[in-house]
């Protein structure tokens, strides 16, 4: 049996979407969109769900996750209903209900609890500091005595496994909704893992956008953050294991052409560019994917801007030796550092980083479960 919400399209425009009535259903935007394919049509489709409140249908529908938001469907709409954006608080609808926590439905829809929460995480990191911190060394800079590595990085380890947690459940709550009534056998999972690897690697379909440039920014940003994250997980297992391992943190600081120094340079350059462009881009407003911006788009482009700016402020103070602006930095890049993982990994944007490659990878397994299921009936018949 089917159910209808009769107040789907008004609960969807709390996630941004105010246009859905408007459409007439002519399917120009699902022509235009050079993402869709006649196994999974958008975004006409959803749209039609939405008019009918099929509240079920939208819910273990993937394709949300195979639009990119280029914005072809947007320009082309001879109604102004912009089916881009509605695809885009499809996206944010979907994260809410996959979220058994809540917290992603009250960040979406509350501005009062956006603060907060921003807010509270932001001044409980700083109050952790202020109390846990080591000794303050003025002679020469030693952030590592500042923020000592056997606190801080079992700590980030303990809050990364909260975040793995918690990103992980509600992919398996996404799961759960695309795979409704198909079995698809342990072996496909398997076989299909590489389907999931490259569209985590390379966001592949990206590229398939009109908009070339799309890829290289997003490519951009997503190299950036890849670097820190492998930066951070093996800088302090290396100094463990290597005890001549120069220190990036404790003076004297070893040269610029050192290969971790190089790579972190990167990583911060490449997203503070690529942070710049998108903020730039929101505020311009010139094309269909920038013309409106949630408040949650604003919450993670500042707070990344802000954690980036602070990392490479901690890195140009310890170059220069400056022991007092390193550490009141470092405490403000660790404040601006754990609301946007926090937030962000499991109940917002980044989220959709996850998302999107499981729900090729779930679509794949899909597709191949049911073929394996119609050729016997094929036979048979
Ligand atoms: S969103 Fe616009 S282009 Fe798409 S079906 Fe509706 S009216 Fe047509
Ligand atoms: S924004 Fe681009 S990818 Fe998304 S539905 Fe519209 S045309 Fe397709």
């Amino acid at each position: 049996m089917t159910r209808v919400n009769p107040d789907l399209a008004k609960e969807l425009e709390k996630f941004g979407a105010k246009t859905v009535t408007v459409c007439f259903n002519c399917g120009n935007c699902t022509a235009v969109c050079p993402l869709s394919e006649s196994s999974v049509a958008f975004p006409r489709k959803l749209i039609r769900y939405l008019q009918l409140g099929l509240e079920q249908k939208i819910l273990e529908s993937v394709e949300p996750w195979l639009c990119y938001y280029c914005g072809e469907c947007s320009e082309t709409c001879p109604r102004q209903a912009d089916p881009g954006e509605l695809m885009m608080s499809l996206r944010r609808y979907l994260t809410s209900r996959y979220d058994w926590t809540g917290l992603s439905k009250r960040l979406y829809t509350s501005k009062v609890w956006k603060i907060f929460s921003v807010g509270f995480l932001f001044f409980a990191t700083l109050a952790i500091i202020y109390r846990f911190h080591g000794p303050i060394v003025t002679e020469h800079t030693e952030l590592e005595t500042f923020a000592p590595a056997e606190i801080v990085h079992p700590a980030g380890y303990a809050f990364g496994t909260v975040l793995a947690i918690l990103i992980l459940s509600n992919i398996y709550r996404m799961h759960k909704y695309i795979m409704k009534g198909v079995n698809a056998p342990f072996s496909l999972y398997i076989s299909e893992l590489k389907t999931l690897i490259v569209h985590f690697a390379t966001q592949a379909r990206l590229r398939l956008c009109g908009n070339k440039s799309m890829w290289w920014k997003h490519w951009l940003l997503m190299s950036g953050y890849t670097v820190a994250f492998i930066l951070v997980q093996i800088d302090y297992p290396l100094g463990e294991i290597f005890g001549e391992y120069p220190s990036l943190t404790n003076y004297p600081f070893p040269p610029p052409w050192h290969p971790v120094k190089i790579a972190w340079t990167y990583s911060m350059g490449a997203m503070l560019i690529a942070t710049t462009i998108f903020i730039i881009e929101r505020i311009r407003k010139k094309d269909p994917a920038h013309k409106y911006s949630h408040s949650t788009d604003w919450m993670f482009l500042i707070l990344l801007w802000c954690t980036v700016f602070t990392g490479l402020l901690v890195r140009i103070f310890m170059e220069l030796d400056m022991p007092i602006p390193t550490y009141y930095t470092f405490a403000l890049h660790l404040a601006f550092t754990v609301p946007l993982l926090g937030l962000e990994v499991p109940f917002t944007k980044w989220s959709h980083l996850a998302y999107r490659p499981f729900a090729l990878y779930f679509v794949r397994v899909k597709e191949r479960a049911l073929q394996a299921r119609q050729q016997p009936q094929e036979e048979e018949s």
